[in-house]
């Protein structure tokens, strides 16, 4: 079966996301850690994760995906600022252990005229000073757009952080189909080329998850503007292409669609009509 699900709103609570993806059909959902501008997180409570564990089971919902304040920039020049992204990535972790076995992803960050060595560097000691081989949670890099001084850009600049960490088993990737076409992939016109390219420099052994975005702008925009599915330079086709491929097609997909939730529902039932069961 399709493990499809959307980005949902955390502030009620793990409960209330199961719900809310029981109403649309998910089986999967994303949410932000805290705020999304990275404030401070409201207290778990065991009542509520004890509800979502049963939720989570009866619902068939096997994994979850956490996502970082986007706000965070590991790499900054300023030193208050990646302190700030390891304090808050090192409770976020602490945090994700109540829902165990699950992934925690995050934008690598912007070097700000640092240069990309510089950045990668830090962004790898930011990881190594806070993951933990007894931690259940593996971290995911997302491919980033490109925009602006963005790491993630390309295959190689994230292959080049994995190298620099040390607990590499807790590294993956979340690879997002908008910020991948932005940055000059062409997942719409050859994806079997793409993800050669992404076996060769990274492993698809480390790719763990999808963000399934249409991109309103076309390939090499480096934009990151997201677009309804079919509504964009992709198109329905592409990414029906992209959740039956045989490399892909078991991994969990998270659309990040400019969406209410009923045109997340709509999205998530025409893209299980277009699932091929195999
Ligand atoms: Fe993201
Ligand atoms: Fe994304
Ligand atoms: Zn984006």
């Amino acid at each position: 079966m399709l493990e499809i699900g959307c980005h949902l709103s955390s502030s009620k609570g793990y409960e209330a996301m199961a719900k809310e993806a029981n109403k649309i059909c998910a089986n999967t959902f994303q949410f932000f850690t805290r705020n999304p501008r990275g404030g401070k997180a409201k207290e778990i409570s065991q009542e509520d994760i004890d509800a979502f564990l049963l939720k989570a089971k009866e619902q068939g919902i096997n994994r979850i995906l956490a996502h970082a304040p986007y706000t965070l920039n590991a790499c900054s020049a300023d030193e208050s600022i990646r302190e700030f992204a390891v304090n808050t990535m090192r409770d976020d972790l602490k945090r994700m252990e109540y829902t165990p076995g699950n992934c925690y992803n995050f934008h690598p960050g912007s070097h700000v005229k640092q240069g990309v060595e510089i950045g990668i560097q830090y962004i790898a000691d930011m990881l190594n000073e806070i993951l933990l081989p007894e931690q259940s949670t593996m971290v995911l890099l997302e491919t980033m757009a490109g925009k602006g001084s963005e790491i993630g850009r390309s295959f190689e600049e994230l292959r080049e952080i994995i190298d620099r960490v040390e607990l590499k088993e807790k590294i993956g990737v979340c690879l997002d189909t908008c910020h991948v076409y932005d940055s000059g992939y062409d997942i719409a016109g050859d994806l079997d080329g793409v993800l050669t390219q992404f076996d060769q420099v990274i492993g698809l052994e480390r790719l763990k998850a999808i963000h399934l975005n249409d991109s309103m702008y076309g390939l090499g925009s480096h934009k990151d503007r997201h677009a309804k599915i079919g509504e964009g330079k992709l198109g329905l086709d592409a990414i029906v292409r992209i959740i039956n491929h045989s490399a892909l097609r078991k991994l969990p997909f998270y659309l990040e669609t400019p969406n209410d939730l009923a045109g997340y529902a709509r999205e998530i039932s025409l893209l299980r009509e277009s699932y091929k069961e195999l």
